[in-house]
């Protein structure tokens, strides 16, 4: 098959490093480098990150599982966490080591992608002509479309927010009292480092056990969601009010976008992605592919098992049932999560039920199994997450589960 794939980020090159073995692949790019979100050379201007941003997961756990993250590549201070630099550093290392570069095109904005023929699909471009291949997989990330979520009285209101999207310091807070509405992990960042120049910070959010994130933190109180705003007066739910608030910073997460898809072939709907089988194929014309769209996961090693599962499906090791069949799967698959307390919008949202998914994913496409240095890395992480969640990055790791093998 001829496929193309949409985005060079760290999805793009773990599907390219995959289906490259049995397929002729080309990726197409709109930036002139690889690496994605990681990508900071516009000095984060159009990038979910900042510069003072360490990853959350020890670059031994968020590599890929076949290229351990090269520690040479991270400067001493950032210890076991990477910046944005190293971690694009070593994505680039991926592309060079799979030798992906040369199946790249750069600079290429795809504008729309259409079903042609019975199986075949166009692939736009900005500025020059359309290609054919047989199937597509979208890469195209989702931290660009920040989800700003509707408060009562927001419009009205002159209470300055912005989005984590256009963090880059704590500067602008200086001084300041700023409601930080979102309780995970760029919420729980962003928090820590306004704290150091605001007056005072307010964590609103709805998961409990905030509080341990901050006890080092003395101007920094715990809060429910914001629901009203009027004037001077944030209503909270439960009823509680916040008054003579500066600003207020969202870390309300990213909604998916696919701009070059068109609504009868994809929908949408509160950030849930409809129509797809295990969050990957298309049911209704299983040749258009997903990889990346699950969140609170480790990125890396998912969109491998998710690419070689999708390698399974193409070459025929791994046969699925017809599109009648695969759209009621993926009906079902919605519907079970409708029938949940979960909101809809976190259909993607895996979290715990990772390993669970990819264990099916690995079962099903008699896939190799997730390697046992992985799943103790994980464990490992967990546990000094739950003992140290304010200061885990200051934590020394077990050397005997975090030793990479040496480079032949
Ligand atoms: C604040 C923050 C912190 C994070 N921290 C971590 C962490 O510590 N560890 C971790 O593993 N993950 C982390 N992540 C998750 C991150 O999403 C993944 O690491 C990973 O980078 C996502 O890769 P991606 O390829 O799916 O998306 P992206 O990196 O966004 O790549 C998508 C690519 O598609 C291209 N593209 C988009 N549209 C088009 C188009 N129309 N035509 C051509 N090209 C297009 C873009 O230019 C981009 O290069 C973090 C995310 C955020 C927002």
């Amino acid at each position: 098959m001829n496929i193309a794939i949409i985005g060079a980020g760290a999805a793009g090159l773990a599907a390219a490093s995959v289906l490259q073995r049995t397929q002729s692949v080309t990726l197409f790019e709109q930036q002139s480098v690889v690496g994605g979100l990681w990508q900071t050379a516009d000095n984060f201007k159009h990038t979910a990150l900042y510069p003072s941003l360490r990853s959350n997961l020890p670059a031994g756990l968020m590599a890929f599982l076949d290229f351990p993250f090269q520690h040479h590549l991270i400067p001493p201070l950032e210890g076991d966490y990477p910046g944005p630099a190293a971690v694009a550093a070593y994505l680039q290392a991926y592309a060079n080591h799979h030798q992906l570069t040369n199946k790249i095109q750069f600079n290429s904005d795809v504008t729309r992608i259409l079903p042609i023929n019975k199986t075949q699909w166009l692939i736009e471009l900005a500025d020059r002509p359309a290609q054919v291949f047989d199937a597509v997989i979208v890469c195209n990330g989702h931290y660009t479309q920040p989800n700003r979520p509707v408060i009562e009285g927001s419009t009205e209101s002159a209470l300055k927010i912005s989005h984590a999207k256009d963090y880059i310091n704590p500067d602008p807070f200086r001084g300041q009292r700023v409601l930080v509405w979102g309780s995970k992990a760029s919420g729980m960042d962003l928090v820590r480092e306004i704290s150091t120049t605001a007056e005072q910070v307010y964590w609103c959010g709805h998961d409990a056990g905030r509080d341990a994130l901050v006890r080092d933190k003395s101007n920094v109180s715990i809060h429910q969601d914001p629901v009203r705003l009027h004037r001077d007066d944030i209503q909270l739910t439960g009823g509680d009010h916040l008054t003579a608030v500066d600003q207020m910073l969202l870390c309300t997460g990213y909604q998916y976008q696919f701009p070059f898809l068109d609504d009868a072939l994809i929908r949408v709907e509160d950030n849930l992605v409809h129509g797809l089988h295990q969050h990957i194929l298309l049911a209704k014309r299983p040749t258009l592919a997903f990889i990346g769209l699950p969140y609170l996961v480790i990125p890396f090693p998912l969109f491998q098992i998710q690419s070689q599962w999708l390698n399974a499906v193409f070459t025929g090791q791994l046969q699925l049932p017809e599109a009648p069949q695969l759209i009621a799967l993926s009906d079902a698959a919605v519907a079970r999560h409708l029938a949940k307390p979960a909101e809809p919008r976190h259909f993607h949202r895996l979290g715990p039920d990772q390993l669970t998914y990819l264990a099916h994913l690995i079962e099903s496409a008699a896939l190799a199994p997730l390697p046992d240095t992985f799943l103790a890395r994980l464990k490992a992480v967990h546990e000094i997450k739950l003992a140290h969640p304010q200061d885990f990055r200051a934590i020394e790791l077990p050397t005997q589960t975090f030793l990479d093998p040496q480079p032949a």
